[in-house]
């Protein structure tokens, strides 16, 4: 088989394809004229995650809770502050500039935004085969071939490759990015919020494009996004993340089902229902998400917490197995339901 097949790649091991373990990203701010660090913003602060092969985990959050810099430490794109990134077993934050080349072609990203991450001044074909170009595959007819076989691979018409950016849609401008992504025949995909700048209907076609990718080349994707909506039909587990932390992992369905953390049972009152006549109980979060610059104490998320008890002003909860790979940060996890139920009631 040529190397620039688009093929399967088998299911090898038991072990996880990626590991994410105690990731952190601190930037630091700084003052005066010697520009002295006065402060570190904490944008990733610990962050731990498995992922397996074939699997899609969701990264869920507000804006500025450190879903994207996660990302984008995983692939290197930033240098983590600490932590570990291992791809199958080899820790990509120690690898020397040539075996991260190498590893390069196994993590790919999609960018959020379709219109600004294709160089305008570039055509699709050029776009799409400038990876094949930097990793030295295949020669010049088989690059063309290849950059044909990927467009109508997404789904778009394989003449399209002399045309520029500006002559597509959204949707299809985000297919060009998937199809970039797919050129070096990667094992790992963060998708960046890949279609939070897409119209609603075009969303859903592009969510079942990646599925059906997934499904055809055995891809691993971390999909983040802010909104749980989206994630919930593409994603196997999803991870909640809040201020820089991860405060909830769960399989998709346990989360949307019943949710331990009083965050994700927020952000899950505002997904809409389709049905009109559907009553629901949207829980409004008080206040702003608090600055990383300068975090609450014990629980970050208590200023905001309808169930805030004492203890969660001093003490910071740890992430706990409740089992069957459900995790949770909160003192009062077990609570939370029956209270929930309570101030349901009160305010009925
Ligand atoms: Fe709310 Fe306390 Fe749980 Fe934090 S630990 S989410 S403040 S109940």
């Amino acid at each position: 088989m040529s190397e620039l097949a688009l093929e399967k790649k088998p299911p090898t091991d038991v072990e996880p394809i990626l590991q994410v373990r105690d990731l952190k990203k601190y930037f630091p701010k700084r003052k005066g004229i010697f520009s002295r660090v006065v402060a570190h913003v904490k944008a990733v602060d610990g962050v731990s995650f498995d992922l397996a092969k074939g699997e899609t985990l969701g990264l869920v959050g507000e804006s500025g809770c450190g879903k994207s810099t996660t990302g984008r430490c995983i692939l290197r794109l930033l240098k983590p502050t600490a932590g570990e990134v291992k791809f199958r077993g080899k820790n990509v934050l120690e690898m020397s500039r040539s075996e991260l080349l190498g590893i390069r072609r196994s993590f790919q990203i999609i960018f959020q935004d379709p219109f600004a991450s294709l160089n305008p001044r570039m055509t699709v074909g050029n776009i799409i085969g400038e990876g094949l170009l930097i990793h030295r595959l295949g020669n010049r007819k088989e690059r063309d071939e290849r950059v044909k076989e990927l467009l109508n691979v997404v789904g778009l018409d394989s003449r399209f490759s002399k045309r520029y950016p500006h002559e597509f849609s959204g949707g299809q401008r985000q297919r060009i990015g998937i199809a970039r992504a797919l050129s070096v025949n990667p094992e790992v995909i963060v998708a960046d919020e890949p279609v939070s700048a897409l119209d609603v209907s075009i969303q859903a076609q592009v969510c079942n494009l990646m599925q059906d990718l997934q499904e055809r080349l055995g891809l691993t994707y971390l999909f983040i996004a802010h909104d749980l909506s989206v994630v919930r039909h593409i994603s196997d587990r999803v991870a909640v993340m809040y201020l820089g932390k991860l405060v909830e992992v769960a399989e998709s369905r346990a989360l949307y089902r019943e949710p331990s953390h009083p965050y994700t049972e927020a952000l899950l009152s505002a997904v809409p229902i389709p049905d009109p006549r559907a009553k629901k109980n949207r829980i409004i979060l008080q206040g702003d998400v608090p600055s990383p610059q300068n975090p609450p104490s014990g629980c970050y998320f208590h200023p905001r917490c309808y169930y805030a008890t004492e203890e969660c002003k001093f003490v910071e909860p740890e992430l706990v197995e409740l089992g069957g790979s459900h995790q949770v940060a909160c003192h009062n996890y077990e609570e939370v339901g029956e209270l929930r139920s309570k101030i349901l009631q009160g305010s009925s």
